[in-house]
């Protein structure tokens, strides 16, 4: 009797996990497994989140590996100031129009007014370009590349989203300058494949990678790349990742200039620029997109833990010596896990039954949960159970150093191939307006061909804002905008056909546009 009070069950478990429904209640049962999977919580100013170790981990997964590759690209990590003078943010114009509704100022110290006010950096190429005008001198001193690890803030009115929308967000910003046009073509493209390789290779998610069309490349800059992704259950497309070419936009308002190499009677070469940024936007697409309705599932790759050991099959009858047997055959495992460096977790708390323990685990979203009782014991082996798939394997206690890897490696893969699966499944090519906001009602993201015009481009918005029955949805610029806008021009074009016409205005079509609601 004693013992069923103080244990807590499975069915408590049940009680404290998740609740809502994925495909019925998407963004409360979003907010429900962030926080009740312990990754974020909410703070008392909008917009604002906290990350929490299990959310915090895996960005420092992501630093970690594309710390070491831009390092060997030779970009050296530096830090600038958060706060911006106006003057010096308002330099380039096109770049101030595209920020300003979102920038944040600080106007008062203490009591006292400040006589001007300064903005916090909504990203910084204003706040640093003054300063390679100063150190870049000679073509010697190029090409020049610089990162740094910070945060930013643009203060978005419209419906903020752990992860996906916050007003302060943690990113890396490069900045990269370049002697000629080519190297800044280049710069923009190595910098895009290590973000796809990110998401695919880290993050087990599919990526389109493509080019942003006028309207929605980065605000000043002369083109943008982008990898867009998407979510099955809302069928919408979202940006992850941008990678900017500044061309000699930005050097010619902040005079970055060298002496010619070939003379110096030939007149100064302003430089050409890069701009690239990757922010905390992708956890939750990562979750958005792979989690389910037990709570999180975390690709093993940036796991905060890649495995946890759970004692199972201990009862007030079992005996002291098979007890103690279970918890060191444990401890011993959890060492020679740790020792080849898998991330591991252990739950050796004795007032939790194991069903709660798995539940709460599960929540978690750790790959993989090792259960070990006095039968695994006896046979050598202890459980291992995917949290992917819910499959169960016994694994040779001997052998789990060698065999999890490999299982973490399946499991990626899994994720992986079922997200490819639903996005190539999700993509439709139309031709006709007539079947174009029908396919968006189907949760499809659309390619058509699209003339390249910006008006054409606020048309297709503005016609798509309703559903099959033509009722309107709200339109809002910023955030679920119910219109379809353009995600990008992909790389990977369809063939486009002498005299294929535009889907919405009938002008020849330049190319292939992906046009999509977004998340
Ligand atoms: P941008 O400088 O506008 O190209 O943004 C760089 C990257 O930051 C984008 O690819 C987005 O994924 C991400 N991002 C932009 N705005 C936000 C936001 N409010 N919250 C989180 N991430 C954002
Ligand atoms: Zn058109």
């Amino acid at each position: 009797q004693q013992k069923q009070t103080k244990v807590a069950k499975m069915d408590d478990a049940k009680l404290i996990g998740v609740t809502a429904d994925k495909d019925k209640d998407f963004s409360g049962w979003y907010q429900q497994i962030l926080v009740k999977g312990e990754m974020l919580d909410y703070y008392d100013v909008s917009g604002c989140y906290i990350l929490r170790p299990g959310s915090y981990s895996i960005w420092e997964q992501i630093q970690s590996w594309f710390d070491k590759k831009i390092k060997e690209n030779g970009v050296h990590n530096a830090y600038f100031p958060m706060f911006v003078s106006s003057k010096v943010l308002t330099k380039e114009k096109d770049h101030i129009e595209g920020f300003a509704p979102e920038v944040a100022w600080v106007t008062r110290a203490g009591s006292s007014e400040l006589e001007e006010p300064i903005a916090i950096r909504p990203t910084s190429e204003t706040v640093m370009y003054p300063y390679y005008s100063k150190w870049i001198r000679s073509h010697r001193d190029l090409p020049f590349k610089l990162n740094q690890w910070n945060s930013v803030v643009r203060w978005e009115f419209k419906h903020p989203q752990p992860f996906l929308r916050t007003r302060e967000f943690l990113w890396q910003e490069g900045h990269t300058a370049h002697l000629t046009a080519e190297e800044a073509e280049t710069q923009v493209i190595h910098i895009l494949d290590l973000y796809e390789k990110i998401f695919v290779d880290l993050l087990a998610l599919p990526v389109i990678k493509g080019k942003k069309t006028e309207k929605e490349k980065f605000a000043g800059g002369y083109y943008t790349t982008t990898c867009e992704g998407y979510i099955p259950t809302t069928g919408r497309g979202i940006q992850c990742a941008t990678s900017h070419n500044l061309g000699q936009n930005f050097s010619k308002m902040f005079n970055i200039s060298v002496e010619n190499p070939e003379g110096s009677d030939k007149p100064k070469l302003f430089v050409h620029q890069t701009s690239w940024g990757l922010s905390t936007r992708v956890i939750g697409v990562m979750v958005m997109v792979h989690s389910d309705n037990k709570g999180l599932v975390v690709p093993p790759r940036v796991a905060q833990f890649q495995t946890v050991i759970i004692p199972v099959g201990l009862t007030v009858k079992t005996s002291k010596d098979i007890k103690n047997k279970v918890y060191d055959t444990c401890k011993k495992l959890e060492a020679t896990l740790k020792n080849s460096g898998i991330r591991v977790a252990s739950d050796y708390k004795d007032n939790y039954s194991p069903g709660w323990k798995f539940s709460q685990w599960e929540l978690k979203g750790v790959p993989v949960r090792l259960e070990v009782g006095p039968k695994d014991i006896a046979n050598g082996s202890a459980l291992a159970v995917r949290r992917d798939t819910g499959t169960k394997t016994a694994i040779k206690l001997a052998e789990i150093a060698v065999k999890l890897p490999e299982l973490f490696e399946e499991i990626h893969k899994n994720l992986y191939e079922t997200a490819k699966r639903n996005f190539d499944d999700h993509r439709v090519i139309v031709h006709d307006w007539k079947d174009f906001v029908h396919q968006l009602n189907q949760k499809n993201i659309v390619l058509a061909p699209w003339c390249g015009v910006g008006e054409c481009e606020e048309d297709i918005k503005k016609a798509s804002a309703k559903s099959d029955n033509g009722e309107e949805f709200e339109i809002d610029d910023k955030a679920p905008s119910m219109g379809a806008k353009s995600l990008c021009i992909p790389f990977d074009q369809p063939e486009l056909k002498e005299g294929t016409k535009c889907v919405k205005c009938g002008k020849p079509a330049v190319n292939y546009t992906i046009l999509t609601r977004t998340q």
